[in-house]
Order: structure tokens, then C-alpha cells, then sequence
């Protein structure tokens, strides 16, 4: 079986002043020993996150492309992987559209971290028109397809269903629909790297906290989640992780 993997994003938040969080929050791991447990942090944080996250892996949020080079504000995977990271995001949705990048863009990246030993999410969505439009399926499975690195692997990648409506605001789709998309995830995955597919987790983000990580989590192709908001203090996110 697959398993469960639970990680925060911290996305824009977090200083030194939240490290004795980020320990509770490892200390949570460690007491979930059957899950595995990250913190995805800021670039500044990471080294100092990394000395106390405990059972608790520490990510990026993102990485650029290319090894070096002329890219002012850019992060390497190298250098998320010198200062403690052992996984990294790509493609999450805010970035896709804050920073424009496309899907070509995020699966260089998820190369680029694969090439330095660094474990990759890779996160894929719809927006609020596509879904109403009643084609989220087929929108999201390509958007995957155009996005998978080379060389996919379950060892070293995971796919976040995200649907973009859901991030910060509370809505969640139904079950049924969460259920769908993930069987349409994997049998997309299964088109391209065939039976690796199975081994693949694909996690679910969007507006998961303590109240419905349970119901989310025991659907049978969700693997986890990628968590926002419930994952920025121990108290919020040691219900999600116990629901894993
Ligand atoms: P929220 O859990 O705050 O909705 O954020 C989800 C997300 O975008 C995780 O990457």
C-alpha cells in the first residue's frame, strides 16, 4: 500500500519566531510514526527548520530549473537541498499564475530537484470555471500529463490535487467529486508510466483542516494532503496528521 503523506505548506509565513512550532509539529511525526510527515517553509527558514523539525521532513516551496546562473531571487534545488530540504513543491497554483509559470516550467523543475536527490510534489488544479464548466477531469489530467517529468517515479514524486477554489477559503468539492478526480489522476499517471501508477500518492489540498481530513483521507486514492492553513501551528495540524 501507499504511504499516508501529510505535509504543510507554509507558503509566505514563518520566522524564527515559529521554530518551537515547527519542533511541536515534528514531535507530532514522531508520534505518527506510519505517516510521513513535512513542513514545506520558506527558503529562509530552512536550515534552522531543518535543526528542529525532528520525525518531521523539511521542503521548498519551489525551485528553479537551472542548476545556476542569472536569476535574480531565484532559489536552486542545490541550495534548498545544502540548507536541509529533502523534498520540494513545484507547480503549486499560486505560483502558476503569480508567476506565470507554465507546465514545461514545472516539469524542468521536478527534474531539476530529482537531479539533486530532492523529492518533488507536484501540484495540478482547476479553477472555479473549469469546474463549473463540468469538465475538471479532463482539464486536470492533461494539465498533469503536460507537467510529469521524465522518469516519474513513485520513490521520488507525488502529485497534490488542489482545485484552486478550494485553497483558503473554506469550500471543499464533495467526496464523490475528490474521488473522481483522483481516480482520473492515476489512470492518467497509468497512460504514461503505466503500473508505477500505483504507487504514486496523490495527495489532496484545499481548504483541509481537523474536521474533514478524516473523510478526505479515507477515500481510497487520496494518499495524503497538502496542507495550507491547518498546517501553520501544531494544534490545527495534529488532527489532520492523526486522521492520516
Ligand atoms: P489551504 O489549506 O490554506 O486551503 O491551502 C492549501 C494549499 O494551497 C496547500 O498547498
Amino acid at each position: 500500500g501507499r504511504r499516508k503523506l501529510v505535509v504543510g505548506n507554509w507558503k509566505m509565513n514563518g520566522l524564527r519566531a515559529q521554530l518551537p512550532e515547527i519542533a511541536a509539529i515534528g514531535e507530532l511525526a514522531g508520534q505518527h510514526p506510519a505517516v510521513e510527515v513535512g513542513l514545506c517553509v520558506p527558503a529562509t527558514l530552512i536550515e534552522a527548520a531543518s535543526g528542529v523539525s525532528g520525525a518531521a521532513f523539511i521542503g521548498g516551496q519551489d525551485c528553479h530549473q537551472k542548476a545556476s546562473g542569472a536569476h535574480t531571487g531565484c532559489v536552486s534545488a542545490a541550495m534548498l537541498k545544502e540548507a536541509g530540504a529533502g523534498w520540494v513543491i513545484v507547480g503549486h497554483s499560486e505560483r502558476r499564475m503569480d508567476q506565470g509559470e507554465t507546465d514545461a516550467d514545472i516539469a524542468a523543475k521536478a527534474l531539476a530537484a530529482r537531479a539533486e536527490g530532492l523529492k518533488v510534489i507536484l501540484c495540478v488544479g482547476e479553477s472555479l470555471d473549469v469546474r463549473d464548466a463540468g469538465n475538471a477531469e479532463s482539464v486536470v489530467s492533461a494539465q498533469l500529463l503536460a507537467s510529469l517529468p521524465e522518469g516519474a517515479a513513485a520513490d521520488w514524486l507525488a502529485i497534490a490535487y488542489e482545485p484552486i477554489w478550494a485553497i483558503g477559503t473554506g469550500r471543499i468539492p464533495t467526496m464523490e467529486a475528490v474521488e473522481t478526480m483522483h481516480v482520473a489522476l492515476r489512470a492518467a499517471l497509468a497512460t504514461k508510466i503505466g503500473a508505477e501508477a500505483d504507487g504514486m500518492r496523490i495527495l489532496y489540498g484545499g481548504s483541509m483542516n481537523g474536521e474533514n481530513a478524516a473523510e478526505l483521507m479515507a477515500i481510497a486514492d487520496v494518499d495524503g494532503g497538502l496542507v495550507g492553513g491547518a498546517s501553520l501551528t501544531a494544534g490545527k495540524f495534529a488532527p489532520v496528521i492523526a486522521a492520516a
